[in-house]
C-alpha cells in the first residue's frame, strides 16, 4: 500500500481526516526484529575480535598498540567488521514496508497499515 491510498476518512463515522495530520512511519515488528538481530551480532563479532586482539596476539607475544598512528591503522578494519552486521542488518530493516497508525479523535477508530517505502 502506498501513503497516497491509505483511507481519508474514518471507516466508522465518515468524518474525514485533518489533512494537517501527518502520517508517521514507524518500524514493522520484523523490521524491529532484524534491527536487534544486526545490533546483537556486531555485539558478538566486536566479542570475539577482542577477545581475540586482547587475549589471544598478547599470548602469542604480539603487542597491539591502542594509541598512535599505529593503532589506528590497525583498529579501523576490526570497527569496520564489527560495524558490518549492524549496517547490513539495520539497511535490510529499513527497506522493508513501514507501519503507519490511523487514528479518529472523534470516535476512536485506530488501525495500523503497512505502506511502502517508495509511497
Ligand atoms: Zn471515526
Amino acid at each position: 500500500m502506498k501513503l497516497t491510498e491509505l483511507p481519508r476518512q474514518c471507516p466508522d463515522c465518515q468524518q474525514p481526516f485533518s489533512p494537517l495530520v501527518k502520517h508517521e512511519r514507524t518500524l514493522s515488528w520484523p523490521a524491529k526484529v532484524l534491527l536487534v538481530i544486526g545490533i546483537v551480532g556486531s555485539f558478538l563479532v566486536g566479542c570475539v575480535l577482542c577477545f581475540f586482539v586482547f587475549l589471544i596476539l598478547p599470548a602469542g607475544g604480539v603487542i597491539v598498540p591502542i594509541r598512535g598512528p599505529i593503532a589506528i591503522v590497525i583498529w579501523t578494519p576490526i570497527i569496520a567488521v564489527v560495524t558490518l552486521p549492524g549496517i547490513v542488518f539495520g539497511r535490510w530493516a529499513l527497506m522493508l514496508p513501514k507501519c503507519v497508525r490511523l487514528l479518529c479523535f472523534r470516535c476512536g477508530w485506530k488501525q495500523v497499515f503497512l505502506v511502502d517505502n517508495r509511497g
